[in-house]
């Protein structure tokens, strides 16, 4: 069986690896995990700039990681988030 996930932004059920995925890593640096391996809460988020406009707006990002993110913090992630999955358009 393949494991799903709910995208955070739209609430799509998808394939897992279909998905990015989001972690607050043990020491409570939030980073975009591009190996899906690293240890932390996760978060999966679809592969779509919609989605992570959507969860800059909703909050649920820090609802999903269970810690406060900085705005600044959010930015940071949606470059990465952009640059790692070639949406800079
Ligand atoms: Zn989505």
């Amino acid at each position: 069986m393949t494991p799903m996930r709910t995208c955070i932004g739209c609430g799509a059920v998808k394939p897992k690896q279909e998905l990015a995925r989001i972690v607050r890593a043990p020491d409570g640096k939030t980073v975009l995990d591009t190996t899906g391996k690293v240890n932390g809460r996760g978060a999966y988020i679809c592969v779509d700039i919609n989605c992570f406009k959507k969860i800059k707006v909703s909050g649920s990002l820090s609802r999903a990681l269970a810690i406060a993110i900085e705005p600044d913090k959010i930015d940071e992630l949606e470059k990465m988030f952009k640059s790692n999955y070639g949406l800079n358009k």
